[in-house]
């Protein structure tokens, strides 16, 4: 019989595993693995394989027959190096027990520790100890988190004994309590116990340990790892590994002590190790914000005016010790880690170690700084940085001369400012998004159940917590601005209100949060525009030069144009010209344009609109001097343009001179049932040619201005929106070719112009080889594109689509992240076909889907010329068709 190997060991410097093996082992174990095997400092342990996760799924939650006698000798190895034995009673060997996925995952269980006390074993590790107080403190916390975490006793049941307790002993801190009073406490954790489960707390170690690795394996599908996947793309398919582990105490005295550290600041990148420890502490200690840990260094100490001693001056060995284990692993990694450490009795032990999370700024400094320092080169500092994660960067940041109401200061745990109304529930904030209100999550903590919260809020601010608190952590990883840690609000949940010096806020009121300095600020303050400079303009340049793709811009409006050149965009995509009708100046004459009875009447009015179409044009062909220029005519039904209400239809009937009966007829008339399929795009040209005629003639004059006022000459390309058939294309090119022609024989010049036309209908893609013997161009709208394959009307998908995505019908939203599978296929088609007909057909993709790092990556597969995408995701775009034509799948952390 063959048996497969589902446990793996480490420690005392080697291992079974290594870093390589991440997707079997998880991160966690795959780097305990690493650490081992470079010999540094490692508590001896196992890790039970992913594989195992997935056989027990795919076997009913049964594990196979073959692991326990592998978990058994592999913790007799364990027992053996550390010189215990589990469940002995004299000498007791303790482990920890930790889940650990391929990527990081909060969501899941975590962590227990000190598994394998039980009442006659914590007599043993007493007496090893010399130490009775930490062992009984030791076996409260167990049963705590065991019963928490295993067994599912809420975790208040504790506190409220342990308040109670100490209330009763009149004891204010939990150091205060010595052996016997924890001892009391463990009498009352344990009938507490039996009490929610109506069975006692497991004696049997083996029992605690087994019952351990099925909440690992058994939190990989709960629902909030669920959700945390869904929202993060991680499929359920890769199960998470277990790990086991000898303990090692940081709570055995003062020479103890435990700590998270970062090898550089993870909030602006920095050189400078940044992280907090406490002394007589076990690693949970650190994360629940209990108790105020102390600052690592020195200086950090200083900067924090904090008077309690640092690890630097505390423990200088240890310190020593550290900081060379993190430059040692900076240099194996190449990356900044992550790190947890415990020190047992003034002996250095490595936990963990990952690459950090970091925000989008110190993800650009770090991977410039190491390019620099030359641990990493170039195109790797390109895959470094998620290009989704710039988004951070380039939203405003709050204007420094505004004024500012400042009604408290904490941490400044994640960096960027949103304003927002306050919400006090996760729940609230989520309902308050899909109402597309701003929102600013206001918590006393976060935990895992606030994600859904924290992602539907702008800002996120937490009265408790530092730095590594959840909140901290997790804000920086969604790239939302959090305050952590203000102490000086008071926060009433019930009255949906919090206080701070005498300010009463509600919920609903408006307040601003700035992440970078920590300040919460009373009311909206005003924010500037975001700048492209330092490292951002570093890795910007590097990756230009690695990058095949153009990037272009989806823009109307001159600021767009300007915003999207300082962003590096090299042309315009996609202009869509009706935007310009909606003008305050001209939505009149378009009106009377649509009111009108015929050709003839319609003239009029376009002779009004045509020198405002042309200056239009004329602004972005200046702005984009040289730079490609994509004018899409127009596209909507012309029913969007008209009144809807019968107090409208009376406003516009004064502003137009038109009667408004005629108007509501008018409207009636051109009423649709299904606009989206309805009289739209080219339809709309081949029905009123004299709209079409018009912009073409704006478009010419437009660029024939520019190129005196420029010197430069103007590159046109005119874009025929919806064409199912080349004959829509080719009627319409017909009388774009005539206008040129009159406006060359008027001007005396030659102009230079091409014609082409939007992809965004099936048929368009079947047919691309027939079309584009007409077309000079195409341009992949997805957006109707993805609406007209699915047969999903994008302005009705929301209602139904997050169902889908929680019900695991589709993974991820088709109009943000293209489907390359289905819409993608007829992209392919087309580009192919296309390609037959025209070899060099110019090729881009003006949907929402080009500012989307996936859907840029599969027009780099597909070799489009361009993407054109939003001025705010050009600076994205540019990374990611970067990543894309390196080809390599990003090391990046999930
Ligand atoms: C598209 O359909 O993808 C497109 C870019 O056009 P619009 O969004 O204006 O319909
Ligand atoms: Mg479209």
């Amino acid at each position: 019989m063959t048996t497969t190997k589902w446990v793996y060991s480490f420690g005392d410097g080697k291992a079974e595993g290594a870093a390589s093996m991440r997707n079997l082992l998880g991160g966690k174990g795959a780097n305990l693995a690493e650490m081992s095997n470079l010999g540094l400092p490692v508590p001896p342990g196992f890790t039970i394989t992913t594989e195992l996760c997935t056989a027990f799924y795919d076997n009913d939650r049964q594990y196979p027959d073959d692991l326990s006698p592998q978990v058994d000798a592999a913790l007799a190895h364990v027992g053996k190096t550390v010189g215990a034995t589990f469940g002995d009673k004299q000498n007791p060997l303790l482990v920890s027990v930790r889940s650990g996925a391929r990527a990081s995952m909060p969501g899941m269980m975590d962590t227990v520790l000190n598994l394998g006390l039980n009442d006659e074993t914590v007599l043993g590790l007493a007496a090893r100890a010399g130490d009775e107080r930490f062992a009984f403190d030791s076996y409260r916390r167990f049963i705590q988190m065991y019963s928490n975490v295993v067994l599912g006793v809420d975790h208040h049941n504790f506190e409220e004994i342990l308040e109670y307790y100490k209330d009763e002993h009149e004891l204010t801190l939990d150091t205060h309590l010595k052996a016997d009073d924890w001892r009391d406490v463990i009498a009352r954790y344990k009938k507490r116990v039996t009490e929610e489960l109506g069975r006692p707390f497991p004696q049997d170690v083996n029992e605690q340990l087994w019952g351990a690795i099925g909440a690992v394996f058994g939190s990989w599908r709960n629902a909030r790892a669920e959700t945390y996947r869904r929202l993060h793309n991680i499929p359920e398919s890769w199960g998470t590994a277990v790990n086991v582990q000898a303990m090692v105490f940081g709570n055995m005295g003062e020479t103890s002590a435990t700590g998270v550290a970062f090898t550089r600041n993870p909030s602006t990148g920095e050189h400078a190790i940044y992280g907090e420890f406490l002394v007589n502490a076990q690693g949970e200690d650190v994360v629940a914000g209990i108790r105020t840990p102390q600052s690592l260094t020195k200086k950090a100490r200083l900067e924090a005016k904090d008077n309690k001693a640092s690890m630097e001056e505390a423990m200088p060995e240890v310190f020593d010790e550290l900081i060379a284990v993190f430059a040692r692993l900076e240099k194996h990694y190449r990356d900044m880690q992550d790190v947890e450490f415990t020190v047992q009795d003034a002996k250095l032990w490595m936990l963990q170690t990952r690459a950090g999370k970091r925000t989008a700024k110190a993800a650009l400094k770090i991977a410039v700084d190491m390019a620099h320092e030359g641990l990493i080169d170039e195109k790797l500092a390109i895959l470094r940085v998620d290009p989704a994660s710039l988004d951070q960067l380039l939203h405003p940041t709050l204007d420094p001369d505004a004024a500012r109401d400042v009604i408290a200061t904490g941490l400044p745990a994640s960096p960027g400012a949103a304003s927002g109304e306050v919400v006090f529930s996760s729940d609230e904030a989520a309902a308050a998004k899909s109402e597309g209100r701003s929102v600013v999550l206001v918590r006393i903590e976060t935990s895992p159940e606030d994600i859904h919260g924290m992602h539907s809020a702008v800002a996120i601010l937490t009265t408790r917590g530092g730095m590594t608190s959840h909140a901290a952590v997790v804000a920086r990883g969604m790239g939302r601005p959090c305050v952590s840690g203000v102490g000086s609000i008071r926060i009433d949940y019930k009255a949906e209100q919090f206080t701070v010096m005498g300010v009463t806020v509600k919920k609903g009121d408006i307040i601003t949060i700035d992440g970078s300095t920590g300040q919460v600020i009373k009311g909206e303050v005003p924010m500037l525009q975001p700048e492209l400079s330092g490292d951002f303009a570093t890795l910007m340049g590097w990756a230009d030069s690695h990058r095949r793709m153009k990037i272009r811009t989806n823009a109307e409006t001159p600021f767009d144009a300007a915003t999207a050149r300082k962003f590096g965009a090299e042309g315009i995509g996609l202009c869509r010209t009706e935007h310009m009708f909606f003008d305050d100046s001209r939505i009149v004459a378009v009106r009377q344009m649509i009111l009108a009875d015929d050709a003839k009447g319609r003239r009029a009015p376009l002779e009004k609109i045509l020198p405002m179409q042309r200056d239009d044009f004329r602004q972005l062909f200046v702005i984009m001097k040289g730079l490609p220029v994509t004018i899409r005519l127009l596209d909507p039904p012309l029913h969007e343009f008209l009144p809807k209400t019968p107090e409208e239809i009376e406003q516009v009937s004064v502003s137009t001179g038109i009667a408004a009966d005629k108007l509501a007829r008018r409207v009636q008339d051109l009423h649709e049932f299904n606009p989206m399929l309805g009289h739209r795009g080219c339809r709309l040209g081949i029905t009123y040619p004299e709209i079409y005629e018009m912009q073409a003639r704006a478009i010419f004059e437009a660029s024939i201005e520019a190129a005196k006022e420029t010197g430069e000459p103007v590159i046109t390309e005119i874009m025929i929106p919806l064409v199912a058939m080349k004959a829509e294309l080719d009627l319409l090119k017909g009388k774009i070719i005539a206008v040129a022609a009159a406006v060359e024989k008027e001007k005396g010049t030659k102009l230079v112009y091409q014609i082409g036309t939007m992809i965004e209908l099936p048929r368009a893609a079947l047919m691309a080889r027939q079309i584009a013997e007409s077309a000079e161009f195409f341009s992949f709208g997805t957006n109707d594109l993805t609406q007209t394959t699915y047969g999903i009307s994008r302005d009705d998908s929301a209602s139904f689509l997050n169902d889908y995505m929680a019900k695991k019908v589709i993974s991820q939203d088709p109009f943000v992240s293209l489907d390359t599978e289905g819409v993608g296929e007829l992209v392919r088609i087309a580009a192919e076909r296309g390609r037959q007909t025209r070899p060099d057909i110019k090729l881009g993709i003006c949907g929402e889907h080009g500012g989307d790092p996936a859907s840029i990556a599969f027009c780099e597969e597909l070799g489009l010329s361009y993407v054109s995408c939003s001025p705010y995701r050009v600076p994205i775009a540019r990374l990611a068709a970067a990543q894309s034509a390196l080809s390599v799948t990003t090391e990046r952390d999930v």
